[in-house]
């Protein structure tokens, strides 16, 4: 088998409390994904799937702690520290920030603010920076001279086109997005998801998209994997997860979310996730799963693989019942 071009290996993220005490926001994540691939990273907030990608960019704060391995091309880019991250991050493996469209400063056209990184990692200089941003708007479907205008002259969907861009400035391998549609309207949503799928498909990117509306990700990504308190809990193929989710947590999940069809119920789950400063016994989604019996409650699920790359934490599985 190939190596993968992304693989996390039991990542696993603590913060410090200021109160005292440690959270345990993710708790063994592992992932591999192919060039050209999409995988979505879905749940309610608070589940880990923001946390996950900021620990993949070596960017979470002093108070988090990290363990375990992100290869990139096989070679693991966590191990060196910030020091070994740094030629990593932007040339390698890039990120769309959650309300990354808001982030352009007002004082600086768009054009210099996407050459700005180039210049940072020396992947381009001068006016060959800016030429790049130039191709690099044209190629998210921006005219190429919107290049001189400042942010406040671009709509909404225009900046976050924009913001896909800069992430791409220093031609990285992996982009993570980290819910790259909120604050959009229902079309211009459509139309950004539909320019990562292209950028996928036309770069040989590895997309990550982080999203809490599992139907989304169906735009990008030909798999997913659905987590919740911090683990993953249902991954396999969209399709399958949609048609038959395994796991009691993905099918509230797709019933409840509206999705960018506006299907689903738009109902919330009935309940809340455990608190991760807290360890509990048996299976996270126990106190809110209408399926669980007393071996749910006292005996933590395992990951059975379901079908070919489906894989499922969940003591239903086998079971009958
Ligand atoms: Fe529900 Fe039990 Fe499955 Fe957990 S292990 S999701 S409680 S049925």
């Amino acid at each position: 088998m190939n190596t993968p071009l992304l693989e996390t290996r039991d990542l696993h993220v603590w913060f410090d409390l200021e109160r005292g005490g440690r959270a345990h926001a993710l708790r063994g994540l592992d992932l591999t994904l192919a060039a050209g691939e999409g995988l979505g990273l879905v749940g309610e907030s608070g589940c880990g799937k923001t946390t996950a990608i900021l620990a993949m960019m070596g960017l979470l704060p002093p108070s988090a702690t990290v363990s375990g391995e992100v290869r990139i091309a096989g070679q693991d880019i966590l191990a060196g520290g910030e020091a070994g991250m740094r030629p990593h991050r932007w040339t390698d493996i890039a990120m769309v920030f959650q309300g990354a469209m808001n982030a352009f400063s007002p004082v600086a056209t768009i054009g210099e603010q996407i050459a700005e990184p180039m210049r940072l990692h020396r992947v381009a200089e001068g006016k060959a920076a800016i030429r790049r941003a130039r191709e690099l708007l044209e190629l998210v479907g921006i005219h190429p001279d919107r290049a001189d205008r400042y942010p406040h002259q671009f709509s909404g969907g225009m900046r976050q086109r924009a913001a896909i861009a800069m992430a791409l400035a220093c031609r990285p391998k992996v982009l993570l997005a980290d819910e790259p549609t909120t604050a959009l309207d229902v079309i211009v949503q459509a139309q950004v998801l539909d320019l990562l799928d292209r950028l996928r498909r036309e770069l040989d990117l590895a997309v990550v998209l982080v999203t809490h509306d599992l139907p989304v990700v169906s735009y990008v990504c030909g798999r997913a994997a659905v987590m919740y308190a911090g683990r993953v809990v249902e991954s396999g193929p969209v399709d399958a997860l949609t048609s038959t989710p395994s796991h009691p947590y993905t099918g509230a999940l797709f019933a409840a979310a509206p999705d960018i069809d506006q299907t689903g119920t738009g109902a919330s789950i009935a309940g809340a996730p455990p608190r991760l400063d807290e360890e509990w016994c048996g299976c996270s989604f126990a106190p809110r799963c209408g399926r669980a019996d007393a071996r749910c409650r006292t005996e933590t699920p395992l990951p059975v693989t379901v079908a070919t790359g489906r894989i499922t934490e969940c003591h239903l599985i086998g079971e009958g019942r």
